[in-house]
């Protein structure tokens, strides 16, 4: 007789087809999180994660032989992965044409870890529209010395300017040290635009407070403040992915929060891939209802 009751430990996520080699092979030594365990964590997360990294050009980083040992950040792909990581041609700078990946299903994450892959990024369009950015993303980069709280009051004074502006934005752990300021978009206004719009609200911040933001690429201008990174917001920029792994100590993932838990948190690595449970449980929960949802165009700047 078969047993067709749901499998008691929602720690179990269903097989993958994929087939995962050197499932043993330690990816992230110091917490000894294998192969097979990370293609265990992605499978388990793919129903939450696919929502926003389905359907979006994705770019790698892939560290075959664990995250301590040499990693590198993979755009394009001819077919190497198999029928389950999808392509999309894009126009380059230079006037040729690239293979970019996408995926849409759990098998398609699991691939790619099944290549060697540890982070997922994407860029700020769909693979319907890649010319219309559906998001405007402000990554916050606190200068080292500077602490968690501090980053965290900075990302709710962005939330606070782009509200005045009409626009909703969400806090996205990034699993590093910083946290992402994402603002949905209706895909409309195309990359430059966006862009623009992007570095003169940066710019404005900077120069209304420069002793605490700066919005210019230079390390030598960062002393003791935020750099706004803005330029997450051109055509080809990535940015790391919801519930994407993260090639750091510890294996943390990116994780969407609420403003309202923002306040109570002291780390950009809260969750790790061990957190699989809690991710899924949390997504579910009232404080992430419509997380990263909001029918939004850009206003006049
Ligand atoms: P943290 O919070 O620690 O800053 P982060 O994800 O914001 O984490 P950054 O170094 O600020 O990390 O961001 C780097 C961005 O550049 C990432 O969003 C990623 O998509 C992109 N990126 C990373 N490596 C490469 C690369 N080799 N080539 C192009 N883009 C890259
Ligand atoms: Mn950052
Ligand atoms: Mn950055």
């Amino acid at each position: 007789v078969v047993d067709e009751r749901p499998d008691p430990s929602p720690t179990k996520p269903a097989a993958s087809a994929v087939t995962i080699s050197n499932r043993d092979r330690m990816i992230f030594p110091e917490s000894k999180v294998t192969k097979g365990d990370l293609a265990d964590y992605y499978q388990h997360v793919a129903g939450i994660m696919l929502p926003w990294t389905g359907h979006r050009p994705v770019s790698l980083v892939r560290c075959p032989q664990g995250r301590s040992r040499a990693c590198f950040f993979q755009k394009h792909d001819a077919g190497s992965f198999g029928e389950a990581v999808h392509q999309v041609p894009i126009r380059e700078k230079d006037g040729s044409t690239e293979n970019y990946l996408w995926i849409d299903d759990p098998d398609g994450l699991v691939t790619c870890v099944q290549m060697g892959s540890i982070e997922f990024h994407g860029w700020g369009a769909r693979i319907e529209a890649v010319e219309k950015p559906d998001r405007m993303i402000f990554d916050l980069d606190p200068d080292e010395g500077l602490g968690f709280a501090e980053t965290k009051k900075a990302a709710e004074h962005l939330k606070e300017q782009l509200a005045e502006l009409g626009l909703t934005s969400f806090p996205l752990l990034s699993g590093g040290k910083g946290v992402h300021v994402v603002v949905p978009l209706t895909p409309q206004a195309e990359w430059p635009a966006v862009k623009d719009f992007a570095s003169r609200f940066a710019q404005a911040l900077a120069q209304a407070e420069p002793e605490r933001f700066v919005a210019t690429m230079a390390k030598a201008k960062r002393k003791g403040r935020i750099f706004i990174d803005w330029l997450r917001n051109q055509r080809g920029a990535t940015a790391i992915m919801p519930y994407s792994a993260r090639a750091r100590e510890g294996a943390p993932v990116a994780a969407p929060v609420s403003w309202t838990e923002l306040r109570d948190l002291d780390t950009a690595a809260r969750w790790s891939v061990t957190d699989g449970d809690a991710l899924i449980a949390r997504a579910a929960s009232r404080a992430l209802k419509g997380w990263g949802v909001a029918d939004q165009v850009l206003p006049d700047l």
